[in-house]
């Protein structure tokens, strides 16, 4: 999804340098160009660059383009990328077989400038739209963070991640603090208004690549934390608790304070590939509802051993804030 960047990014791959120029220079004006002249330094650049549209020789010298555009629609950061083949060749056949392996479309050599421009503006823009649509289809309607489908897919490409970089990953289980009692007394609308602020203020957070907040249902919110280990996952659950006292949202029916408050659940855990997200949503819900019963406005926290999952290492208690 490329909504965080102002330029379209395109990445020619193409071992003929008088090609690679002509084409760099018709297409230079439509976004930021990236070229490789090998298919295992293109392979390299749209993993690490993540481009919105390649342009992708077929006849390279070590990997073919075929065999690249594969790859590329393997891996879930380069799966979305339109990629244009470009080839010597202007039969039928490499026509078929290009768009069969998933390529938007196709030039032929030489070029023809008017027609290289058009088809790579044309997809530039089709890519653009198809990522607006996808940003609006993980959203949430309501409070505009991330939807509970986004965070069961994404959560289980981190715990893929982290179980491959043995690194600690932590989830955030957020409930707003007698909710019902707000929307009874303030009306509906009102406490839509406070979810949006509630979701707003979670949002800000944002510190780390892959960190995400989504709406798990309800006045319940999910915050994946990666790379955080128990003791940056504690202060993550003191600091959110704090931030939403901090909106100063009046709630005089709250039991805590006379504010709009929060409860979190908060899970560590190094993952292995067979970590089951429900497993760790499900401790951080524990986490939760201890934090209800002491009293609300805190969170409750848990560290896991990777080597067993049900193995507890210790259970935090923090003071209120
Ligand atoms: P607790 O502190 O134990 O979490 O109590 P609570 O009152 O927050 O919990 P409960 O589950 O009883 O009530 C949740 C309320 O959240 C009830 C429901 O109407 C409200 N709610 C859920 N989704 C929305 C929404 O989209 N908008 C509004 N305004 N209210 C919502
Ligand atoms: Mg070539
Ligand atoms: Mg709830
Ligand atoms: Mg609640």
């Amino acid at each position: 999804m490329r909504s965080d960047r102002p330029n379209d990014l395109i990445l020619i791959v193409e071992d003929n340098p008088g090609d690679l120029r002509i084409l760099g220079d018709l297409i230079k004006h439509l976004g930021e160009v990236i070229f490789a002249t090998s298919g295992e330094s293109g392979l390299f650049l749209a993993q690490s660059r993540r481009p919105d549209l390649v342009l992708l020789d077929v006849e390279l010298p070590d990997i073919n383009g075929f065999v690249i555009c594969a790859e590329l629609k393997k891996h879930r950061d380069t799966e979305d990328c339109a990629i244009i083949f470009v080839t010597a060749n202007s039969g039928e056949e490499i026509a078929v077989a290009a768009l069969e392996a998933g390529a938007v479309d196709y030039i032929t050599k030489p070029f023809v400038a008017p027609v290289v421009r058009a088809r790579v503006k044309t997809h530039l823009t089709l890519k653009r739209q198809a990522d607006e649509l996808q940003e609006l289809a993980n959203r949430d309607g309501l409070t505009e963070v991330y939807s509970r489908r986004f965070f069961e897919h994404n959560a289980r490409v981190e715990i893929n991640r982290h179980a491959r970089q043995c690194q600690p990953l932590s989830l955030a289980i957020i409930d707003i603090d007698d909710f019902k009692a707000y929307n009874d007394n303030y009306c509906h609308l009102q406490g839509d208004v406070c979810l949006k602020q509630v979701a707003q203020a979670l949002n800000q957070n944002s510190r780390r690549p892959g960190e995400f907040v989504a709406r798990y249902g309800g006045e319940e919110f999910v915050v994946v934390l990666p790379n955080t280990n128990a003791h940056e996952a504690q202060k993550y659950g003191r600091w959110i608790c704090e931030r939403v006292v901090s909106l100063a949202i009046v709630h005089e029916f709250a039991r805590a304070l006379d504010f709009v408050t929060i409860s979190a659940g908060v899970v560590t855990f190094t993952p292995d590939p067979s970590t089951s997200l429900d497993l760790l949503v499900g401790e951080a819900d524990k986490c939760l509802y201890e934090a209800k019963r002491a009293g609300r406005n805190q969170f409750k926290s848990i560290s896991l051993s990777s080597k067993n999952f049900a193995q507890e290492i210790f259970r935090n208690t923090p003071a209120a804030p």
